[in-house]
């Protein structure tokens, strides 16, 4: 995939309408937005829009109204708190592309913004259905992708639409782009990639292709059993992905035939069963990972894995993780992967965080400014990792 992509900045927007998607997928309860990090974050690129004389038409899906109107998921909430953030009305349409949101896109004037309802509302978007990415294009002269993390996705928002308009990033996209582009496609080395979460399964081919990547791959959390288990250890109750061994006596052996040095944990925390409640009370010991009990489970890496790991990231040029190394739910079973988080803001690397837990884990212990980069988008960044073509980014005009 090329990842040298157009931005907002490589194209004329004066006086043109631009359509611009948004992650506005914010969390609400009772009819409140509990956090507007999104907006916030999507503030550079209108502004950007709005300074340069635009007719601003922004989009987003919230929540999965699978083509129902269902009020609770209508995004003049979003306009609500928008219109505060940026000091300035946003008008709201009250449908996607219908003959409200035409009509009050033909009236906008130069610097205006209007956001359009839930694009979810509308079956055809998630089918990027060209009816819906024709009319979509029909509001606008130009088509603006600033949402990462639905760029995965090949809906009408986030790609369909740009088979009508000429499309770029704004720079949320672009940011995503250039950092893990270039992490991915001419990275500093070493250069060392951390993979955790619950299975292997679920990583295939981010191991597979970060295979053909990196210097050093670790492998903690969940996922680290099964590979222990395929180096023929015993591994007691812990999670096994009994139908993935010879994928990762597969992977062992690729990572010995490339020189890409492959670390596994050397001692773990290990309970009797797994908590349950998630964070409750659990009885741990640590030991090594070549004698886990038959009635024992790795729950989290223990203490000396946490250094090796440590020491593999602070000696790395570039580092890329995505995973928490344990049941980080459980406070006594968080330590792996705060001593994660806490290496990679400690590192002088490049450091890059992939969304979900581990995103979130760097947010919540204040690590974030230490951070190069936390993305967006869990899954977009996962197919990222995974090298696929991503259909938001993929349609962007080349620079
Ligand atoms: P994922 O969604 O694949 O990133 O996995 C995240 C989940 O993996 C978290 O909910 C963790 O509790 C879980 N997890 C991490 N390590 C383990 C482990 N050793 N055993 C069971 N689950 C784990």
């Amino acid at each position: 995939m090329n990842y040298n992509k157009k931005s907002i900045e490589d194209i004329e927007v004066a006086g043109k309408r631009v359509l611009c998607r948004c992650d506005f997928n914010v969390p609400t309860k009772e009819g409140k937005i509990t956090s507007d990090k999104r907006i916030v974050a999507a503030l550079p690129t209108i502004q950007y829009l709005i300074a340069h004389g635009a007719r601003v038409i922004l989009c987003s899906h919230m929540g999965k109204p699978k083509g129902e109107w269902k009020p609770e998921l209508s995004l003049k909430v979003v306009a609500d708190r928008l219109s505060e953030l940026l000091g300035k009305e946003v008008i709201m349409a009250s449908d996607v592309a219908g003959e409200d949101s035409k009509a009050k896109a033909a009236a906008l004037k130069d610097g205006d913004v209007m956001l359009l309802e839930n694009t979810r509302y509308i079956k055809g978007e998630t089918k990027n259905d060209p009816e819906l990415s024709k009319a979509l294009a029909d509001l606008a002269d130009i088509f603006v992708n600033d949402a990462f993390g639905t760029a995965h996705r090949a809906h009408s928002s986030t790609a369909g639409v740009a088979d009508y308009l000429p499309a770029v990033s704004g720079y949320l996209v672009q940011k995503e782009v250039s950092i893990m582009g270039k992490a991915l496609a001419n990275p500093e080395r070493p250069f060392v990639a951390i993979l955790g979460g619950a299975k292997v399964s679920d990583k295939l081919n981010v191991i597979n292709n970060l295979l053909e990547k990196v210097d050093t791959l670790i492998i903690g959390g969940g996922m680290a059993y099964t590979f222990l288990a395929a180096q023929g250890y015993s591994v007691g109750k812990s999670l096994v992905d009994n139908e993935k061994l010879d994928y990762c006596k597969e992977m062992l052996a690729k990572a010995e035939a490339k020189g890409v040095k492959l670390l596994l944990p050397v001692d773990t925390a290990i309970a009797p069963a797994f908590p349950s409640p998630i964070d409750a009370e659990v009885p741990v010991d640590y030991v090594d990972c070549t004698a886990i009990p038959a009635d024992q489970m790795g729950l989290d890496i223990g203490p000396k894995a946490c250094e090796v790991f440590a020491a593999a990231a602070k000696s790395a040029k570039t580092v890329v993780w995505n995973g928490p190394m344990g049941v980080f739910e459980n406070p006594t079973l968080a330590k792996g992967t705060i001593a994660v988080a806490q290496a990679l803001a400690d590192s002088d690397a490049v450091t890059i965080v992939g969304g979900g837990d581990s995103a979130a884990a760097c947010e919540q212990l204040g690590f974030a400014n230490a951070i190069t980069h936390i993305s967006t988008g869990g899954g977009a960044s996962l197919e990222f990792l995974e090298g696929l073509e991503l259909p938001g980014i993929a349609c962007l005009q080349d620079k």
